[in-house]
């Protein structure tokens, strides 16, 4: 009696079930706008794959034909701004930079793309592996008091974190840079980004930027335009110059002899900002180079391998956009 019913009701549910699907299947192929709806959830990865390195900067890329209102991306909890950007012989569309910090553990990582049209809004979802890079391993020595702080000197560095933070939470809302970036200084670059630093003998913060040697006073251009958030002169990276480029995307440049532009300043790629020195924590003359990518910490010279050679940025927004699966290295 009980096997029975339960079957009974089994068979009436994928009955059921089976009128269910059918019917939305009738009416999505009649009604395609269902698919842009605000709850359907998307599968993870179902709208292409990249693959990067740690500090790698990949870009990712949504056809679109309309107008949008805003495109973002959401990736480790990071936000990714994503702009409209024209290029010939290619579709129409959205791009992200998208930042894989020096410091991500290597895996495959969802990035949610949300692309917003009035009320409406469409999730995108792309699946990122990340790669290790094989950092290397640099052992400095450097008198004992530029490492080990003493309690005036802890206090100073907590301070100008501070300061640095506050400037930097002001932040163009527009895309500032151009299509071309410039290598800051013509130099010898030492390929020591994300490597791990034993100072006397102790492990350190990891390097979060490049460095380029270059003799004293040698000339330091922006690498695009932008504006200069803030000017400092810091316990660690000695005079410096922190420069705001919108979107997310700043640049850094350390251990100046001297700083040619003031906080507030809009510059251009390729402006001489600065001169070499080895001011703050520094063995010798060099260019301390940094990026941070809506957080994320990348080579600088991931920038210089962008395909943004002849892209031209439109002011505004488009469409509903179709996702293209690539892949970039
Ligand atoms: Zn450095």
């Amino acid at each position: 009696m009980m096997m029975m019913e339960r079957t009974q009701s089994s068979a009436r549910i994928s009955r059921l079930d089976r009128m269910l699907i059918m019917a939305v299947v009738l009416l999505s192929s009649i009604f395609p706008v269902e698919l842009f709806s605000n709850t359907t959830p998307v599968p993870k990865g179902h709208d292409g794959q990249y693959s990067g390195k740690q500090g790698q900067v990949l870009v990712v890329k949504v056809k679109s034909e309309d107008q949008a209102t805003e495109v973002n991306g959401t990736f480790l909890k990071r936000t990714i701004p994503f702009f409209r950007e024209f290029r010939p012989g290619e579709p129409d569309g959205y791009i992200g930079l998208l930042g894989i910090d020096m410091q991500d553990e290597p895996g495959t990582y969802d990035l949610a793309v949300e692309v917003k049209q009035g009320e409406q809004s469409k999730q995108l979802s792309f699946n990122v592996l990340v790669a290790k890079e094989n950092f290397t391993v640099e052992h400095l020595t450097l008198p004992k008091d530029k490492v080990d702080l003493d309690e005036k000197g802890a206090a100073r560095w907590k301070a100008e974190q501070e300061q640095v933070k506050q400037a930097l939470v002001e932040n163009s809302r527009l895309k500032l840079w151009r299509s071309n970036f410039v290598e800051p200084v013509n130099g010898k670059r030492t390929g020591i980004f994300g490597s791990v630093r034993i100072m006397n003998g102790k492990p350190r913060n990891p390097h979060n930027g490049e460095d380029i040697g270059a003799p004293m006073g040698t000339d330091v251009a922006a690498t695009n335009d932008g504006i200069v958030r803030i000017t400092v002169d810091h316990i660690f990276s000695g005079k410096g110059v922190f420069v705001d480029h919108g979107l997310g995307f700043y640049s850094m440049y350390f251990h100046l002899s001297e700083i040619l532009v003031n906080d507030g300043d809009l510059i251009k790629a390729g402006q001489i900002i600065g001169k070499v020195g080895s001011t703050g924590r520094a063995t010798g003359p060099h260019l301390h180079w940094g990026v941070k990518l809506n957080g994320a910490r990348v080579n600088p010279y991931s920038l210089l391998d962008l395909p943004f050679k002849s892209g031209v940025t439109l002011p505004t927004a488009a469409t509903i956009p179709i996702p293209e699966t690539t892949s970039t290295p």
